[in-house]
Parts: C-alpha cells; sequence; structure tokens
C-alpha cells in the first residue's frame, strides 16, 4: 500500500526555512550597492569647486587624485587630517600637466595620480556582475519560493506548471473495511448496497440502459461514521477509493483547486470502476450567494459540477461525498445527476450503540461486559464517541495492571468522555425522555386508533439533527391523492396528540408540541379556504396559493372580515380536534403506559411492536 506514506508528502518536503528569504534580501542591497556605487568610498567626500581644486593643487595640498566618470577625486592633507573632496571634471587639457609637473622630481611632493581614464571593468567581468550574478540569485531565489510554495501544496508537484495540478491523489485499493465494521445504520448501508452492486456488475444495469446515480451525498451529525460508511463502500464493492477532503481542493492560487479536480476525475477515469470520495464537501461545495465571494472556492465547485456532468455515468465511477452541513451546500450540487440521493446517517439508537460497542470490544481484550448497562448510559452520543469509551476503558484497564477490559473500565470511561460531551449534544435528562416519550407515543395512539392501523414504521426518541426531540415517523399506506374531510380532520387530531398525552399523564404542556401546532394550523385553515370544507363558506375560494413550486405560500383573496371571521373557524376546527385527542388518550391510558415505557426503554419502536401492544389491549 503505497497509499499511506504519499497521501502526507507535505511532511517529507524540503523544510522551508524562514530567515532565507531575510538572508537573500540583505545579499541583494549589498550586491546592487556594490555594482552601481562601487567607487565610492563610505568615508565622508566634501563637494568643492574646480578653482580651489587647482588652487590646492598649486599650493601642494593635493596628495592624490582620481579621475574618473566626469568626477575629479581628491584627497588633501590639511592639519594632519586627510579630507577627500569631489568636484566636476571640466574639459581643462592643462590639468594632467599641471599635475604631472606638480608630480615632477623637482617639485616639493608628489601627487598620487589615480586612475585617470574613467573606470572600465573587463568585459568578461562585466558580463558576470551584470547578467551572471543576478540571474544566478533570482534563480535561487525562484527555487526557495517554488520549494517553499510546494511544501504548502502538500504535493510534490511542479510549480512552474500551472495546467495540471501536479498533485497525485492516489487510488488505494484493497481496502478492508467492510459493512460488518459499520454497526447499525441499517438504512444508510441499504441505499449503499445498490451502489456496491452496480460496482461489482456495472453491465448488469447497463445493458438495460439504466445509469445509475453519480453521488449520493453521506448527511449526518459528526461522528455517525460517514467517512467510515464510504471507506466500507469501497471496500465491500473491491473498487479502488480515491479519497480527498474538500479543504484540500481550496489553494492558494485561483485555478489550482479547479485543476486538482480535472485530475481527479481523469484518474478516476482511468481507474473506472471507482469511487471518488470528497469528505466535508462543505468545504468547497458552499452555497454561492455570499456577497463576499471566494473566487477559488467557486471556481472549484463549477469544475466540480462540471465533471459531474461531463462524466459518463455508465463507466462506473460513483461520488461519495460527506456533510454535517448540508443545508448549507449550493442548490446546484443537490440536483438530479449530481448528488441526488441523500443518506442519512443518525445518532445510533439503544440496539444501534450496544452494535457499536460490540464492533469496537472485538478490537480489545475484555471479559464479559454488561452492554446494556454501559448503552443505557450513553443515549445520545455518537459511533465515534463510543469508540473512544472503548478506548479509555482499555486504557484504563492498562493503567490498573489488568490484562482485559471490564465492565466497570467501560463505565468509568463514559464519565470521561461524555461529561463534555453531555452538554454539547441534546442528551434527554431522564424527565425530559419520559415526557418525549408520552408525547410520541400520543401522537401513535391516536392515529392508531382512528385508523385501525399502525401509525408509522417507526417512533424514536433519539434526538434528531433537525432539532426534533422524538419523531413519529407518519407514512401513509400508499401514495394518496385524495383525501376526504374526515381524514383531514383526523390528521389533526393526530397531529395535536402529543400535547393531548402531556396534558393528560403529566397534567403539563411543553415547548415539545409548536411543530405540531404549525402543522396543524396550516391543515385546518387550508380546510376551509382551500378545500371547501367548512358549513359557513361552502365551496368559495379563500385563499390562492402563488408559488407552489417555492414552500407554496399562500394569500387570501377575500375581506379582512371574512379573514378575521376564518381565523374563528380555523380556531374551531383545531379545538375539537384537540378534545378529540385528548379522550382518545384518556380512554387508553393502559396502552399509553405500555407503549410509553417501552420506548423510554428502547427509545425506538416500530410501527408493528405497537400495534401489538394495542391488540393485546383491545382483546381484554
Ligand atoms: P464522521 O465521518 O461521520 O464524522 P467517522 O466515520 O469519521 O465519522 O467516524 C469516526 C469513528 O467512529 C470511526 O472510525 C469508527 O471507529 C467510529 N464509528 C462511528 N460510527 C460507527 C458505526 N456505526 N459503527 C462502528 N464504528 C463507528
Ligand atoms: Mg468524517
Ligand atoms: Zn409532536
Amino acid at each position: 500500500m503505497e497509499q499511506d506514506k504519499n497521501r502526507q508528502p507535505s511532511a517529507n518536503a524540503p523544510k522551508v526555512n524562514p530567515y532565507m528569504g531575510f538572508f537573500w534580501g540583505i545579499l541583494i542591497v549589498l550586491l546592487l550597492n556594490g555594482l552601481i556605487f562601487p567607487n565610492i568610498a563610505k568615508q565622508q567626500i566634501k563637494d568643492t569647486d574646480y578653482v580651489t581644486f587647482i588652487e590646492k593643487v598649486d599650493s601642494g595640498k593635493v596628495k592624490e587624485v582620481a579621475i574618473e566618470n566626469g568626477h575629479i577625486y581628491f584627497s588633501t592633507e590639511e592639519g594632519g587630517k586627510t579630507i577627500t573632496y569631489q568636484t566636476g571634471a571640466t574639459n581643462d587639457p592643462r590639468l594632467v600637466d599641471r599635475l604631472l609637473s606638480a608630480d615632477s622630481p623637482n617639485a616639493s611632493h608628489k601627487i598620487a595620480l589615480n586612475q585617470i581614464v574613467p573606470q572600465e571593468n573587463s568585459p568578461i567581468l562585466n558580463f558576470f556582475l551584470l547578467w551572471v550574478l543576478p540571474g544566478l540569485i533570482f534563480f535561487l531565489l525562484w527555487r526557495q519560493a517554488g520549494k517553499s510554495l510546494q511544501a504548502r501544496m502538500g504535493a510534490g508537484g511542479n510549480f512552474l506548471s500551472f495546467g495540471n495540478s501536479g498533485a497525485k491523489i492516489y487510488a488505494e485499493s484493497d481496502i478492508k473495511t467492510s459493512f460488518a465494521d459499520v454497526a447499525g445504520q441499517d438504512e444508510a448501508k441499504e441505499t449503499l448496497t445498490e451502489i456496491v452492486d452496480f460496482l461489482h456488475n456495472p453491465t448488469k444495469y447497463t445493458e438495460i440502459g439504466a445509469s445509475l446515480p453519480k453521488g449520493a451525498l453521506l448527511v449526518g451529525p459528526p461522528g455517525t461514521g460517514k467517512t467510515l460508511i464510504a471507506r466500507a463502500v469501497a471496500g465491500e464493492a473491491k473498487v479502488p477509493f480515491f479519497a480527498i477532503s474538500g479543504s484540500e481542493f481550496v489553494q492558494m492560487f485561483v485555478g489550482m483547486g479547479a485543476a486538482k479536480v480535472r485530475d481527479l476525475f481523469k484518474q478516476a477515469n482511468e481507474k473506472a470502476p471507482c469511487i471518488i470520495f470528497i469528505d466535508e464537501i462543505a468545504a468547497i461545495g458552499k452555497r454561492r450567494d455570499t456577497a463576499m465571494g471566494n473566487d477559488e472556492r467557486e471556481q472549484t465547485l463549477n469544475q466540480l459540477l462540471t465533471e459531474m456532468d461531463g462524466f459518463d455515468g455508465r463507466k462506473g465511477v460513483v461520488i461519495l461525498a460527506a456533510t454535517n452541513r448540508p443545508e448549507s451546500l449550493d442548490k446546484a450540487l443537490l440536483r438530479p445527476g449530481r448528488f441526488d440521493r441523500r443518506v442519512q446517517m443518525e445518532l445510533p439508537d439503544l440496539e444501534g450503540r450496544k452494535a457499536i460497542l460490540a464492533v469496537h470490544l472485538k478490537k480489545v481484550k475484555h471479559e464479559t461486559i454488561d452492554m446494556d448497562i454501559v448503552a443505557r448510559a450513553t443515549a445520545g452520543s455518537s459511533g465515534a464517541e463510543l469508540a473512544n469509551i472503548v478506548n479509555e476503558a482499555a486504557l484504563r484497564a492498562v493503567r490498573l495492571g489488568r490484562k482485559t477490559v471490564t465492565t466497570s473500565d467501560l463505565e468509568e470511561s463514559v464519565e470521561t468522555v461524555l461529561a463534555g460531551a453531555q452538554k454539547k449534544n441534546a442528551v434527554l435528562s431522564d424527565t425530559e425522555k419520559k415526557l418525549v416519550a408520552y408525547h410520541e407515543i400520543g401522537h401513535a395512539l391516536v392515529a392508531a386508533m382512528q385508523t385501525h392501523s399502525a401509525p408509522g414504521p417507526k417512533i424514536t426518541i433519539i434526538p434528531r439533527t433537525s432539532g426534533a426531540l422524538g419523531y413519529t415517523m407518519q407514512v401513509e399506506s400508499g401514495e394518496r391523492f385524495l383525501l376526504d374531510k374526515e381524514e383531514l380532520f383526523n390528521r389533526v387530531v393526530t397531529l395535536t396528540g402529543g400535547r393531548s398525552a402531556e396534558e393528560v399523564v403529566f397534567g403539563t404542556v411543553t415547548t415539545g408540541a409548536s411543530n405540531d401546532i404549525e402543522q396543524a394550523t396550516k391543515l385546518a385553515r387550508a380546510m376551509v379556504t382551500r378545500y371547501g370544507m367548512s358549513e359557513r363558506y361552502d365551496m368559495m375560494g379563500l385563499e390562492t396559493v402563488n408559488n407552489a413550486y417555492l414552500g407554496g405560500d399562500s394569500s387570501l383573496t377575500c375581506s379582512s372580515e371574512t379573514a378575521s371571521d376564518i381565523d374563528r373557524e380555523v380556531l374551531n376546527v383545531i379545538k375539537e380536534a384537540h378534545e378529540k385527542a385528548k379522550s382518545i388518550i384518556a380512554g387508553h391510558m393502559d396502552i399509553m403506559r405500555q407503549a410509553a415505557s417501552y420506548l423510554i426503554e428502547k427509545e425506538t419502536i416500530t410501527g408493528d411492536e405497537f400495534m401489538k401492544i394495542v391488540r393485546k389491549h383491545e382483546k381484554d
């Protein structure tokens, strides 16, 4: 597996010394100084005029003269000090004679004549100083910058080639992770099994002309096993796995991320069938409507969209992406032909937690563990936290000098791991759990008593990502297009069932019914204003729906007097429904109690299990 050593190339990229730049900077300044002002000594030079110069020559004070580049530099000895002057060179033909005569053997002193001809370096030296040396310096600087860029890009690519990202994305093959390593999450597995089958056997699908979804989006809270299940899909399908994190696409230069996407798809096409997995896709897939755009991110996202549209869906490249913020994703990503499948990963319920603990306990030596105790103590925690708990327990066992993990190790580590997490995650307290359980059973019971059938496939009291504390899946048996007045009214009754249970059982009301209230009101209102189901308004249309495709808000088409009358009518419907729900619940308290305690215990109850309880009591 070349994979692992290659995926972190920045680790063995050359180390960049931050002082290097400083060093080169100083060197350049020194060299430029040397090149442009090579002959100015760093001592003080006084300006003077030509006449003064001649006077000083004649008076014998001048000791040394240098003429170059239209300047005369000379030094005198006055009062024991050497002073250097400069003056402009005039075109004085007698100057040299004068200086030489002052230099004659019978003169009182000699003047040293330096370089009367303007200084010229040898052409070879000039060429070296002016061209070769700066060239060399810039070459070195360039290389240095290039190296540091490469280190930051985290890839062994070539700095100069902007055409491709240069970042090789290595496919992992031979992945050992399988669905067995992912405990629970049965619904997610079911959806992904189809993709596995497709990758195994693409011809079966292509023969018939079908092309499978190109992409599936794994959605769920952190630590629920999104990354894990993506690997498991590759492991099950036995295909190469290209894994990359969304943030790895976001590069320093605009265009680099897009190039990386192009490269990725090119490589994937060569290896098809295979899986591309983009973890934390929100890093590039965020909605593009923010005022402060990020060019690099947008270009990368556009490239991704283009590639997803461009590649042949029958070739067997499947793209999985994971996020815990699906609502922040760009709508364009979610449209059909891109990530049109959504795989929901939820926090595990009691059974799920037991299964996850079992998976992770396989990796450590342990005595017989009372899973029930541990699973019960960890309501609301994620798979990652459970994995952590098992590991902490093993560490504790080692600390205490034992060779195996015991139940008490696990119980202890639950506290260390969850003490912080409890507050972060919505872990229900026991009273809350009881309230939520009765609320949900209230919905279920009212639904069941009215239709004489299962209220839905599943009721859970696991806190949801959406913020709902409990959940009664209300799936109608079969698609329904026409509903009669009684059915609609019964739905309103069912919606009020949760709150009614709180009132009947606990004599209290909570904030938990806000969503029920909203839905019940909408439904009752529609009955009055749009479906013509009130005695009072008969078939008069009182409302029109504006945007059926965008949320479907509606506006009244009647006078304001009628509007307040409508409110009264709606209120009557709801009140009637509420009363009905309360009387149903009060009449079946035995079922309520039994079903609720089952739910509190197991955290999930299926529709069939619920109906068993109902039927048992109805027989009595
Ligand atoms: P996510 O990507 O959803 O944040 P990860 O897939 O990275 O979560 O999960 C982190 C770790 O938690 C996994 O490596 C695994 O050990 C553990 N884990 C999470 N969910 C499960 C699960 N359903 N079954 C077994 N282990 C799990
Ligand atoms: Mg992850
Ligand atoms: Zn409710």
